[in-house]
């Protein structure tokens, strides 16, 4: 689990602890980390008018001033587990805004990481293909900014894609992807390079886990996304296989850990099974 969110739930935890607190949005995108936080009393909502707590929480992925503004207004109590790495992407954005370039951000339209970086913008370009850099109208300079979970090559891609498209335009790239985000990243092409097959471990609503899974599969063609050991399935692996296991930043050690026992037992099944196969032939 990156700093970031493991930072976020303690905060949460120590909260709730204290005073009752409602966090705005998910927290992490981990079911079972969720359900274990609601456990410990933390309470979630998507507005800040649904909150009956003493205090609101903004999640690690940042918010807009206008989201902080509407939590404000409602008297109670407002407390940031934004991880620095969002506050230096929405740090790098307004510097570009003020020497005038015209923003585009990287990364997935909806998303609430993406969603805080641009609710305070008049105007922008949120993209994440080629396609989408072919929509955009020319201006005289474009300012880029990353989704900080964004892979670092795609981001690198599109910004060349922007530079080509627009020639006489000054395109100006801060590389907002995270250093836990980049080094997952280099880790997984690593792996699935040496693997058969690779079992990525995240929420199926985590933006860094999708990734992981589309940059798994350009090296290795057998990749499984679960969120828990209870998906794991005796049919994808056989004997010989190597299985590498990765997981997005949002994922617990204990998910993780369950994964790697039910593998071993599964090793084992999966041996024995492959023997008998053999013996019988
Ligand atoms: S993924 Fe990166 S930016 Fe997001 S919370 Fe983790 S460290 Fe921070």
């Amino acid at each position: 689990m990156c700093f970031g969110v493991r930072d976020a739930i303690t905060l949460a935890r120590r909260t709730a602890a204290q005073q009752s607190v409602t966090v705005l949005g998910q927290l992490v995108h981990n079911q079972g980390v969720l359900e274990q936080l609601h456990r410990e009393g933390v309470r979630f909502a998507e507005s800040p008018d649904e909150v009956r707590t003493d205090a609101i929480m903004i999640t690690a992925h940042g918010a807009s001033d206008k989201r902080l503004t509407a939590a404000r207004l409602t008297g109670k109590k407002v407390i940031e587990a934004t991880c620095p790495l969002v506050h230096y992407a929405h740090r790098e954005l307004r510097m570009l805004l003020v020497t005038g370039y015209h923003p585009v951000i990287i990364g997935q339209r909806g998303h609430v990481e993406v969603n805080g970086l641009t609710e305070d913008l008049d105007e922008c370009d949120i993209i994440l293909t080629e396609d989408d850099v072919a929509q955009m109208i020319e201006r005289p300079k474009f300012g880029v900014v990353a989704q900080t979970t964004q892979p670092i090559d795609r981001v690198r891609r599109l910004t060349d894609s922007l530079r080509r498209r627009f020639p006489k335009s000054e395109v100006l790239l801060q590389d907002t992807v995270c250093r836990p985000t980049k080094e997952r990243q280099q880790a997984a092409v690593d792996l699935a390079q040496q693997c058969e097959v690779v079992v990525v471990i995240g929420g199926s609503n985590s933006n860094n886990t999708r990734e992981l899974v589309q940059t798994c599969l350009k090296h290795c063609k057998r990749v499984h996304h679960i969120q828990s050991s209870a998906q794991l399935e005796e049919n994808w692996f056989s004997a010989d296989d190597i299985v590498g296991i990765t997981a997005g930043t949002s994922t617990p050690d204990w998910i993780i850990d369950g994964v790697v026992q039910a593998l071993k037992s599964l090793e084992q099944k999966v041996t024995s099974s492959t023997e008998l196969a053999a013996a019988a032939h």
